[in-house]
């Protein structure tokens, strides 16, 4: 049972315990389980799941070499296990008796695809019921199937049970209220309905089972899935599960299930739990549907394994944002051509070579010796032109022999005189501020 599973979970785990566990290196090994878990009739999505915790989970933690085969071990228990967690579990007994204390009796319809061992299950169900004391009545409400009839009414005959059945081509709707009528007035505990199953896309058919959940509303609703026809009866769960919200499924033929991956594929796409697995052709091959028996099944002994404290794969420990590609530097608007004012790098931008010569003998000005002289001659030169270049200032007057006082500039004459202080560099000649 579950050989194919089995292995695949095996060998991954071997292979990533005897790899460095390089990104590449596990990516190649999750490829491999992958390529198994579809050939044990996983649906991508659990797989999904799977290969998503167990990398982030070999990524972000540092294990030690030796241990991560149980590792790996974990990290797939863990994931299957929430998974069947997730989907919840149903305790059909404890609803059976919620409903018997109100003196009604409880409802359960059955749909799935013909010859997948709905009529089986059903009768293995009514042999289960009667075993822990439930009285039975089943409803042959399969008006569809040629021998669908004969063949329940065999299985009740056997088991000694009352069968509610019309003629072939009737309403399979007023079947299931004459049976929960007889149900109702003879106290009987549990209704167990057969439906038709042609195949899952015909529309009839699904109407037909809509119908039957709005006349009877059945307090339970149980798809019977195959677990040998692999990707199938996912498809056809997940279509049944589109028009009836079925309340969980029964996987037959486990017995002769080799692959294993059903179980997890149907919980994964409905969301509802497995509750019964058919595990032979006898009234009592059915089996509980038990987590821990299937994590056994699949992954040995869990001897060392507390499923009460497994904690989902951690999260990877936040790996180092990578440094962001630096954004490539904005292209330098070119630098407008400054326009020709004082403000440029030339002081003297705008006067003409003659004016300062002119100036400069005039009054006598030595070559300025830092570029704050350079401005304030600059100043002093364009006054003196917008003066109309007078050969003398009034102040020119007291200017002492040997050369005329240069003339103040606006913002001295506001200024007490005052001498710089700051060590004189030597900056060559006037030419120098002329760039
Ligand atoms: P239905 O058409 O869906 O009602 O299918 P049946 O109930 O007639 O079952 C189809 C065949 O599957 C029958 O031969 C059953 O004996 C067989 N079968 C049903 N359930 C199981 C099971 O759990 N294990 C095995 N090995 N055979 C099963």
């Amino acid at each position: 049972m579950f050989d194919k599973l089995r292995s695949a979970f095996s060998d991954a785990a071997k292979s990533l315990s005897e790899k460095e566990l390089n990104e590449k290196d596990i990516e190649d090994i999750l490829f491999e389980l992958e390529i198994s878990l579809h050939e044990s009739d996983v649906a991508s999505e659990v797989i999904d799941e799977i290969k998503s915790d167990l990398k982030s989970g070999l990524i972000g933690t540092k294990v030690n070499k030796n241990e991560i085969e149980k590792f790996v071990k974990d990290s797939l228990i863990s994931t299957i296990s929430l998974l069947f967690d997730s989907a919840g579990k149903v305790d059909i007994f404890e609803r059976i008796n919620e409903k018997k204390e109100t003196g009604q009796p409880f409802l359960i319809l059955f749909v799935g695809i013909n010859g997948t061992g709905k009529t089986t299950s059903l009768a293995k169900m009514a042999y289960m019921l009667q075993k822990k004391k439930y009285s039975v009545v089943v409803a042959a409400a399969d008006t569809f199937r040629a021998g669908a009839i004969e063949q329940l009414r065999e299985h009740t005959n056997r088991l000694n049970l009352k069968l509610v059945a019309q003629n072939y081509d009737s309403d399979p709707a007023a079947v299931a209220r004459d049976a929960v009528l007889y149900a109702k007035s003879h106290k009987v505990d549990c209704v167990l309905i057969d439906t038709a199953g042609r195949m899952q896309t015909n529309q009839n058919l699904m109407e037909q089972i809509s119908k039957i959940t709005k006349v009877v509303k059945p307090d339970f609703k149980i798809f019977v899935g195959d677990s040998l026809a692999g990707n199938d009866t996912i498809n056809q769960a997940k279509e049944f599960f589109k028009y009836v919200k079925f309340d969980g499924s029964i996987l037959t033929k486990s017995d002769a299930d080799a692959r294993g991956g059903a179980a997890l594929s149907i919980v994964k796409t409905t969301s509802t739990p497995v509750l019964y697995l058919g595990t032979g052709q006898e009234y009592p091959d059915l089996e509980e549907f038990d987590k821990e028996t299937f994590l056994e099944t699949v992954f040995g002994s869990l001897e060392n394994v507390d499923l009460k404290t497994i904690e989902p794969t951690p999260e990877p420990e936040p790996t180092p944002e990578p440094e962001p590609t630096p954004e490539p530097e904005p292209t330098p608007e070119p630098e407008p051509t400054p326009e020709p004012n004082v403000t440029s790098d030339d002081p003297f931008e705008g006067i003409s070579d003659e004016d300062i010569s002119i100036y400069s003998e005039l009054f006598d000005v030595p070559p300025p010796e830092n570029d704050n002289e350079a401005k304030q001659l600059s100043k002093k030169i364009k006054e003196w032109i917008n003066k109309g270049r007078p050969k003398s200032e009034e102040n020119t007057k007291q200017a002492p022999a040997g050369g005329l006082k240069e003339p103040k500039t606006e913002d001295e004459d506001q200024k007490p005189d005052k001498e710089e202080k700051k060590p004189k560099k030597k900056r060559g000649t006037f030419g120098f501020f002329r760039k």
